[in-house]
């Protein structure tokens, strides 16, 4: 199975293509993805382990009630015994996984469920034949079936709790004395449930990496510009109404700096579109290392304008940094001859610093960086005006 479509090479370099063009035959990602992925599947999964406990309790308890038909005391009472144990760790275990706020458990506590219950199947399985060999075993296949598909294990952890039980399986019906054909024709079944189980839950295992690459990849690609990797207007409208929304509570400031290349038409007119995309790169890059806190962004909101949001900054200090901007431009000293302002390529930005606490509307942060863009544009270009 692989994952090759030309569409990727267009997308790279990103995590997420680059881990589909490369594969996981071997269900496993690279380092960093694939702890995301195991993070991912700890959300993804809880509903499901939640639904596979309650199926599994209630037919754990009906079985019960098929033993006391089946088999006799004292045998039954140790039968009994083991589903009552089993049962109540069964409850704490889900009890603890239903809070669902010990994420970093989901897996031990699973497999702990999963073990428990194997072990507590095989052991009345054996209990019982002591005394009757015709009292069925086929449960064991059953459970070996919901540990590879109904629990959301991953497969080296299914196939690790499941073999632990076959071994205890094996040892559980020797010293109970069941008749070696009989144990291996038994043994036999399971192995051979455990390879359908086994090929099942890789295949629904791959799947389920692909669609974490190719969903992450596609959210990826929704926000982002492809041509400088800065966040898109979409993603910068969102982030926008979400910080305005936490300085509000947090009483902090926000700040938008509005960059505008200058004369770019003419740009494009002498030296061809190729090296205006080369230039527009070029003021992504520098962009970018403007906003290297959590909360900050970049943007290219089309064109030639460019947007940066800060989180917690005073206007001097948000003034500050668009001069630095401006003047990083500047530096790169990219050559641009009919420019009417400058003999490279500059930017003009407008800063709108404000704390929505202290009343104002989100409309107005845009409007203010606007009107500051217009100013430094009239006032001759390559400048801020805050
Ligand atoms: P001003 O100094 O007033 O901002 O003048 P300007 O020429 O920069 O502004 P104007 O809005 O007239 O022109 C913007 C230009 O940006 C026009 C268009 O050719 C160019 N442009 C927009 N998007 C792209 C792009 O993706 N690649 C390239 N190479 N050029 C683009
Ligand atoms: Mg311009
Ligand atoms: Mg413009």
């Amino acid at each position: 199975m692989s994952f090759h479509h030309a569409w990727l090479d267009d997308v790279r370099p990103n995590p997420y293509a680059d881990q589909l063009a490369l594969g996981f035959r071997l269900l496993r990602f690279v380092r960093p993805l694939e702890r995301e992925y195991r993070a991912y599947m700890r959300e993804d999964g809880l509903v499901l382990k939640c639904i596979t406990l309650s199926i599994v309790m209630l037919l754990w308890l009906t079985f019960a009630g098929l033993d006391s038909y089946l088999i006799q005391p004292p045998q039954l009472w140790w039968m009994l015994a083991v589903r009552l144990g089993v049962f109540l760790l069964l409850l704490v275990c889900g009890g603890l996984l239903l809070q669902g706020r010990h994420t970093h458990l989901m897996v031990p506590l699973s497999l702990i469920c999963n073990g428990v219950f194997g072990l507590g199947a095989a052991a009345v399985v054996a209990i019982a034949h002591t005394v009757d060999l015709n009292y069925p075993y086929e449960g064991l296949l059953l459970i070996c079936l919901a540990a590879y598909f109904l629990v959301g294990l991953r497969l080296s952890e299914a196939i690790a709790s499941y073999l632990v039980v076959l071994l205890a399986y094996v040892g559980f019906e020797l010293l109970a004395g069941l008749p070696i054909p009989r144990l291996v024709n038994n043994v036999l079944f399971l192995l051979c449930a455990n390879l359908i189980g086994a090929v099942g839950c890789y295949l629904l295992e791959f799947k389920s990496r692909e669609h974490f690459l190719v969903s992450r990849l596609m959210r990826v690609l929704a926000e982002h510009d492809s041509l400088t990797g800065l966040h898109n207007r979409r993603s910068f409208n969102r982030q926008l109404e979400r910080l305005w929304r936490q300085a509000q509570r947090d009483n902090q400031s926000l700040a938008l700096l509005l960059c505008d290349i200058d004369h770019f038409k003419a740009y494009n007119d002498r030296y061809g579109h190729p090296a205006g995309d080369n230039v527009l790169q070029r003021v992504g890059t520098v962009l970018s290392e403007a906003a290297r806190r959590p909360l900050d962004m970049s943007v290219r909101l089309g064109g030639e304008e460019f947007a940066v949001l800060l989180y917690n900054i005073s206007e001097e200090q948000a003034r500050q940094r668009a001069e630095t901007l401006r003047a990083a431009l500047e530096h790169l000293d990219i050559r641009h001859e009919r420019s009417d302002t400058a003999n490279m390529v500059t930017m003009s930005i407008g800063v709108a610093c404000l704390r929505p606490a202290e009343g104002g509307e989100l409309a107005q942060l845009y409007e203010h960086a606007d009107r500051a863009l217009y100013e430094a544009k009239a006032f001759g270009r390559n400048q801020v005006v805050a």
